[in-house]
């Protein structure tokens, strides 16, 4: 029994080596993504779903990509926690902001409907003084009116120390900028704080909407977080949609937008311009 606890003792640290290594690898990788054009913006569109039964696109969210020569596409998932421990999310972030709203921009030239943008926003840079003033100079910059941005924070970054959150989420609401609480529901958001937070919208975790026309619990927490984000005036958003069933019975609990696969997976600039004239075409 020794032994075989030694075996999966040594098996163990060999892996978290391995961990660590790709961990020290990727963090040298992003160091240089920036100068190098490595990272870019998929956008996923965002509709409001009206009451005639229509489903608008309001919006879109910005999500980070980054393709290396060598280790291919990496996922968010993989490398923003690198970026976060390392403080890369700062000038990443900025980045994201400032392409973000550009792309806004050339989007209005095009001719598309003037949407919002939402851009997620790491608790690091949540935390870090600067942000407001940031946000203002990038809006600023790129011309775009503080309304039509969006800015998604987790539960976790909110929670982090409350009474910061609710200063920055005040000095950003008096700019007008727009804020939202991402993946609601997976973190432990005190419930009393939300009529203290400046924000606008919850966006619904997709793990309570992957198994809604399945699980029953499922049913009764979205509806809950939909009723309950209605008594104190705020909007929700269901993400990760994937189904006709799934949007049934959003639209039927009265959830005010939906982004997902069943209308489009996130795309290129180009793409989601495209995409957005032939919907609006119609
Ligand atoms: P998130 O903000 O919760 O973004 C939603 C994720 O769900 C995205 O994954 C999106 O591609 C995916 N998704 C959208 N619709 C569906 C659907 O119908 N089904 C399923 N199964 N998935 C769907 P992605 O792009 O891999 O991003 C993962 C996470 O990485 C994001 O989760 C966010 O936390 C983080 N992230 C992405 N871009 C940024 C960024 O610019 N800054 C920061 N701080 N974090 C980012
Ligand atoms: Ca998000
Ligand atoms: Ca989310
Ligand atoms: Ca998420």
């Amino acid at each position: 029994a020794k032994r075989d606890g030694r075996n999966a003792y040594r098996f163990f640290t060999s892996e978290m080596q391995a961990q660590s290594a790709r961990a020290l690898l990727l963090e040298n990788a992003l160091r240089r993504a920036l100068e190098r054009r490595q990272l870019s913006l998929h956008y996923q569109p965002q509709f409001a779903l009206d009451a005639g039964g229509a489903a608008r696109i309001v919006g879109a969210e910005a999500l980070l990509r980054w393709q290396h020569p060598e280790l291919g596409w990496v996922s968010p998932v993989e490398f923003i926690p690198i970026a976060e421990a390392s403080g890369l999310i700062l000038p990443i972030g900025e980045w994201v902001l400032r392409e973000a709203l550009s792309q806004l921009r050339r989007w209005d030239e095009a001719g598309l409907p003037q949407l919002t943008m939402a851009v997620n926003l790491s608790a690091v840079q949540f935390r870090h003084d600067d942000l407001p003033e940031l946000v203002g100079r990038v809006l600023a910059g790129t011309g775009v009116p503080a309304w039509r941005l969006e800015l998604e924070l987790t539960e976790g970054a909110a929670m982090d120390n409350p009474a910061m959150a609710i200063a920055v989420m005040n000095e950003l609401d008096a700019r007008g900028v727009r804020l939202s609480i991402d993946d609601f529901g997976t973190g432990y958001s005190s419930l009393s704080y939300l009529k203290k937070f400046r924000v606008g919208k919850l966006k619904i975790d997709q793990s309570f909407v992957r198994d809604l026309t399945e699980d029953a619990e499922d049913r009764a927490i979205v509806d809950a977080v939909i009723r309950m984000a209605g008594a104190l005036g705020l909007q929700t958003l269901a993400e990760g949609v994937e189904t006709e069933g799934q949007l049934a019975f959003l639209r039927r609990q009265g959830c005010q937008a939906v982004q997902g696969y069943l209308f489009s997976r996130p795309l290129p600039a180009d793409a989601f311009a495209e995409f957005a004239l032939a919907r609006t075409m119609v």
